[in-house]
């Protein structure tokens, strides 16, 4: 297996990163999950622009151009064998290594990592016949947009739904629900689709706007406004996005079933469109 770290390509084994990284020391990085069907990057052009938008919103610079980092996805991919796959990439872009101080180092050198994977998206019969959430309240601060590798409390959330026998937590910030840990959440109520709208307190999913993309042109209606978590129990479907999640149905909240306990029609048919969307 081969990674990519500043612009080299090296056996996973030999890969080495300083003991002060400051995304190590400080969490001061941010990332992005690509999901790669058959050797083809999906949306790459809108993970490439998010991850521009997080470099700028925590002063970082991208130590080479967007389009260089598509080829070396690409190339990544290719080496470690997985070109006829479903596989995930994840890039990890730090501050880059300097003894310990919070302030920036005077001549940054950001580290910049790629490790490309064989996918995993969630079992078959996960999608077929829904998962359960728990709720719980969102500790996170306040640039929920950033995907920033500080994901502690992301990391706490999904802890304790794995230990209540849950498949995600969803975040619920003054009274509303936000998202899942590492997932957006979308709800159906009489036919209209509800997700929180992509501001400070959502990472904005890029499979998130391809649902709605796909909403559009099976003209369901959409309000991208926070669903009050004393509703979610009552909605008529409920389901999850995410990269290597894609369209995932929720059949539980809190242990108590969402509409007829089984996932429902306008979840079945985003997530049939966004299959054939990803296969495309
Ligand atoms: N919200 C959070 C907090 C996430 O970590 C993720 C996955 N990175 C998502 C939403 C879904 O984003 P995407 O569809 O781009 O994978």
């Amino acid at each position: 297996e081969w990674v990519y770290l500043n612009g080299e390509f090296k056996p996973y084994d030999e890969a080495c990163l300083s003991v002060e990284d400051r995304g190590f020391l400080f969490a001061d990085g941010i990332y992005e999950v690509i999901y790669v069907h058959r050797g083809r990057a999906f949306r790459m052009e809108d993970h490439l622009a998010r991850l521009q938008r997080s470099a700028a919103a925590v002063r970082l610079e991208l130590p080479r151009p967007a389009a260089d980092l598509e080829a070396a996805a690409g190339a990544l991919t290719a080496r470690n064998g997985l070109e006829a796959e479903e596989a995930t990439v994840y890039l990890e872009l730090t501050r880059g290594s300097a003894p310990r101080q919070h302030a920036f180092p005077a001549q940054p050198r950001p580290t910049l990592l790629m490790i490309a994977r064989k996918a995993h998206r969630p079992e078959p019969e996960k999608l077929e016949r829904g998962v359960s959430v728990i709720t719980v309240p969102d500790e996170r601060w306040h640039w929920c947009h950033v995907k920033s590798v500080g994901l502690l409390p992301n990391v706490l959330a999904k802890q304790q739904a794995v230990e209540s026998g849950a498949f995600e937590a969803v975040f619920v910030r003054d009274g509303r629900v936000t998202e899942g840990s590492s997932t957006n959440l979308f709800a159906v109520f009489d036919g209209v689709l509800w997700t929180h709208p992509a501001d400070r307190w959502i990472l904005g999913g890029v499979t998130r706007s391809v649902v709605l993309e796909l909403a559009g042109r099976l003209e369901i209606t959409v309000r991208e406004e926070a669903v009050e978590a004393s509703r979610l129990g009552r909605a008529d479907e409920l389901f999850l996005t995410g990269t290597t999640t894609t369209v995932l149905p929720v059949v539980r909240v809190d242990g108590r079933a969402v509409g007829s306990g089984e996932p429902g029609p306008l979840t079945r048919r985003l997530q049939e469109a966004y299959l054939q969307e990803l296969e495309a």
